[in-house]
């Protein structure tokens, strides 16, 4: 398949590289980072666009991906499908996709779990929003870049299932590490603390897959000085489009909330930036209660 891909950071690179490793015509665009190997570079967004049957967006941010889509849309053939698989604002994932759909395009919002592991060994989830014709289409690519694709429903409910996911993630985790600091702070071994709340009703991914206790559990970040993983502030920008969309939508989220009040304090005046996530636990054990 002839191939698009706009955006070839951290994610984008390695999963531009696992199309043309299974025998795709990729030509990319990125405004600073390197093409990874067999990756034809073009000048333009528009020009990686041009005569693709897919094209590949993996984006900072909406705002980002709605000038890149501006720009790339005209330049796309008829019948050819955008695919933006960045982690974006919903409004911004519906408007993308109204604007292909009129210029007779299929569109596709994909967002992805696995971070970049995931990305580069190809075993990332996507969460697909958009028309059964326009996720046919992607699925093969999909297959190689990933281990599993849910089509979620029409466009914009990709990036649904992305941030409310990310929502509870985000809360078990601080739930999580603010119990290991009371336990600590009760006399409880950490060890004993996983070998009882992993086997009983307390259990949960950030617990039994992730335990952010150094040493206890599976191998985690914690086992390496809270290196991400998953940063921070990855985790923030996720829960700040939790908001974003529970007040777009009239939901009521406060563990949303106060999830993403506490990950803003942690990334912005707690040195928290640049740690992974589960870093909450360290933070925890430092605090009494005022
Ligand atoms: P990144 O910053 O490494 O990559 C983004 C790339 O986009 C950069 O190389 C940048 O130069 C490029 N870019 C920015 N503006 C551009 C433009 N106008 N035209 C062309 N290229 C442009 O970020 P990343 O970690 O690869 O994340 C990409 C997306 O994936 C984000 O939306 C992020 O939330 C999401 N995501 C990341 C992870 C992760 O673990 N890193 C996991 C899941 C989802």
């Amino acid at each position: 398949m002839k191939i698009g891909f706009i955006g070839l950071g951290n994610m984008g690179g390695p999963m531009a590289a696992n199309l043309v490793k299974a025998g795709h015509a990729v030509t990319g665009f990125d405004l600073t980072a390197p093409m990874p190997e067999g990756v034809t570079r073009a000048a333009t967004a528009a020009e990686a666009a041009t005569d693709a049957e897919v094209v590949i967006t993996m984006l900072p941010n909406g705002a980002i991906l709605r000038s890149v889509a501006a720009e790339v849309i005209p330049a796309m053939t008829a019948g050819a499908v955008l695919c933006d698989c960045s982690t974006v604002d919903v409004d911004s994932a519906r408007a993308v996709a109204d604007q292909a759909q009129a210029a007779g395009l299929g569109a596709l919002d994909a967002p992805v779990s696995g971070g970049v592991g995931g990305a580069t060994n190809g075993t990332l989830t996507f969460m697909a929003g958009g028309a059964d014709a326009a996720f046919a289409t992607v699925k093969p690519l999909f297959d190689i870049m990933g281990q599993k694709a849910v089509h979620c429903g029409a466009s914009g409910a990709g990036q649904a299932a992305k941030i409310c996911n990310n929502m509870i993630l985000g809360v078990t985790m601080i739930a999580t590490c603010e119990a290991f600091a009371l336990a600590d702070k009760l006399g409880l071994d950490r060890q004993k603390m996983f070998d009882v709340v992993s086997t009983s009703s307390g259990y949960s991914w950030t617990m039994n897959a992730y335990c952010p206790a150094p040493g206890v559990g599976p191998a985690s970040p914690a086992d390496n000085g809270y290196k991400p993983g998953f940063a921070a502030e990855l985790m923030l920008k996720d829960l700040n489009l939790s908001q974003q969309a529970a007040v777009s939508a009239d939901a009521d989220t406060p563990m949303g909330q106060l999830a993403a009040e506490l990950y803003r304090r942690f990334v912005e005046d707690e040195a928290g930036r640049g740690m992974d996530f589960s870093a909450m636990l360290p933070r925890f054990e430092r605090r009494g209660r005022a």
